[in-house]
This record gives C-alpha cells, structure tokens and sequence, in this order.
C-alpha cells in the first residue's frame, strides 16, 4: 500500500533536508518502500522553499510533491491542501522539525497492518514535556470541551497520525474555513488507536505556539465544535428573569405586608450592572458564531495556491 506523508511547512529552513534524511534513512531500514512525500509550504519567510524545491530537483527518484501558499495561511489549511495532493492508500500526517520521529510512523504502519478494521492510528504525548500550567490549562479544556461539545477530544493526542484514504476523503468533504483538525477527525467518525510517543526536541528553529495563540485555538474549537455557549446565554438569562421575579416577588410583599419601602436606587445600580454585563457577554457570544458565518459565507478558499511541483503523472 501506498504511504502519503504530508508535511506542513512554516519557516522550517533549517529542518527540511533533516527530516528528508531521517525519513528515507528509516524507512530504508525497516522496509517501507512505497511511499512519496507532500512537502507543504504554508508561506515560510526564510529559505524553506528553496530547500524543498533543491530536494524536488536533486532526488527525482523519490516521489515528491512541493505545494506553495502564497502566503502563511495556518497548518490547518497546509494540512488541508496537502490531504488534497496526496495519493496514497494511506496518508501520515506529520511536522516537519523532527520532534515526531519516523521510527514511529513505521509502528503506526505495523499497527494499521495487523488490524484491518483501523482506519487511523494517532500518536499521544505520553509524558508532555511543557511547563506545568500549560499542561493543566490543556487538561481543563479538553474536559470543558469534552463537556460541551458531541464530539470525543482525546487529551494529549496530536496531529501525528496515520490515516486511510475513506477517512483521508472524509476530512476532505468538511471544506469548513475555520478548521480545528482534532474535532474534524473525531467528527468523521472511523475506527481510530491511540499510541503513546515521546515528543523529540525540535531539530532547529522554534515553536510558533504561544499562549496566545493557543488560547486563540482553543476558542476557534469551542466555537467550532460546541454551541453550549449559544444556550449559555438564554441559560443565565433565565437564571437572572428567574431571580429578579423572585426579589420582585419578596419587595412586594415586604411593602403590601409589612409595610416597609425598599430604596430604590441600590437595587437600580444593581440590576442595571447585572443585566447590562449580562446582555453584553450574550451579544458577543453571538457575535462570535455570526462572525465565523460571516467570513464562511464569502465562501474564501482555504489555501491560495502560489506553486505546485509534482513529477506525479495525474499532475502533468
Ligand atoms: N506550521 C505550519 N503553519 C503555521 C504554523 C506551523 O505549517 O502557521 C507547521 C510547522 O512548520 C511544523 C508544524 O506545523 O511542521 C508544527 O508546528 P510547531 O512545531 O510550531 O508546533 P509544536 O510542535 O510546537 O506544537
Ligand atoms: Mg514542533
């Protein structure tokens, strides 16, 4: 069977012909002849694509495919493009700076071939190698969005993973602009094993996640996957009608009974604060999902093609 390795690129200069030679190096070793590679560059700045076009140009006996964004359009859509490109029976998904090493894309292989009821293996951190707080932030959002959303999100568990081509088709039909892969790949369903991996120091250059885009990420996921907070809003503004007839109720008879005048103005300010915080988180959780309407309804294509180099046939 044909293995795809499709390999999102963003200033990886440094780690692009690293990562060729550790991928033939290893797969010579254990056998794994049948395969091509889909280099993509999500609009690097620095040389990445010039070493993908020299390793395109200097080894035109493998089989391998560049594709150029015009412009760094996320690895979500680089994946997206690459998914498209590739062809194989198979399609491992793959970073390009050598933390996710081959030797486990070859048991990734060993574990779809034993069980032909798998449609894909996923890599897990077993052990993260962050700082502590990140890694408890990670943990409560993958159980509030476990919480809130009907697709399953496995903690830990990354875009390392080996998938068949009817899954592979699947992802392909979800054409959603604002991409979150881990629920994409729980939302198309398929029989999936998870597989324990160490995460390697990254070969060279740095890592494009900080906490704000993580953050960032996070929310595209709940917005994606979830519109608990949708309901959130009609929820408390229940819960605030609810209590508000409630202290309605107790002035009333406090005043008709007893006889007692309530002061007006603290319970204005009170109520006025409330209501007013209240309607404004309400109008930006809707402004949320309406912007994502938004910008899906202009229809914009995930990816903008600047260059494709393919010794491919189907390509020709
Ligand atoms: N990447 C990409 N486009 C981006 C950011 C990252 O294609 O806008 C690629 C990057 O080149 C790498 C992979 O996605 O191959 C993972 O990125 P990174 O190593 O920064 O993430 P980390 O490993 O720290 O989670
Ligand atoms: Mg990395």
């Amino acid at each position: 069977m044909k293995l795809s390795l499709v390999v999102p690129c963003y200033n990886e200069e440094g780690n692009v012909e690293a990562f060729y030679a550790e991928v033939t190096r290893v797969f010579a070793e254990n056998g794994v002849a049948d395969y091509e590679f889909v280099f993509v560059n999500d609009g690097s700045r620095d040389q990445t694509y010039r070493k993908l076009k020299g390793l395109f140009a200097e080894h035109p006996e493998s089989a391998i495919k560049v594709v150029s964004f015009s412009r760094n359009f996320g690895k979500e859509s680089a994946i997206y493009a690459g998914l498209q490109k590739s062809s194989g029976d198979l399609v491992c998904l793959i970073d390009a700076d050598l933390q996710q090493r081959p030797e486990v894309v070859v048991e990734m292989l060993r574990h779809m071939a034993e069980d032909e009821e798998l449609d894909c293996v996923t890599a897990y951190q077993a052990a993260r190698k962050e700082n502590k707080l990140i890694s408890s932030v990670k943990s409560a959002f993958y159980k509030i969005i476990n919480k809130i959303s009907d697709v399953e999100f496995v903690n830990g568990a990354s875009d390392f993973r080996l998938l068949k081509r009817s899954m592979v088709d699947a992802i392909l039909q979800m054409t959603e602009f604002h991409r979150f892969s881990k629920g994409l790949f729980s939302y198309v369903g398929f029989n999936t094993k998870y597989i324990p991996y160490e995460v390697m120091e990254r070969e060279s250059g740095e890592s494009k996640w900080n906490v704000r885009s993580l953050f960032k990420y996070a929310l595209e996921g709940i917005f994606a996957f979830s519109t608990m907070p949708l309901k959130l809003a009609t929820i408390v503004g229940f819960f605030c009608s609810f209590c508000s007839l409630l202290y309605l109720l107790v002035v009333l008879v406090q005043k008709l009974a007893f006889g007692i005048n309530v002061p007006g103005y603290a319970t204005l300010v009170i109520l006025v604060l409330l209501l007013g915080g209240i309607q404004l988180f309400a109008l930006g959780v809707l402004g949320e999902y309406i912007s994502k309407m938004y910008v899906q309804v202009k229809n914009r294509p995930i990816y903008i093609l600047k260059d494709y180099l393919s010794h491919d046939e189907k390509d020709q």
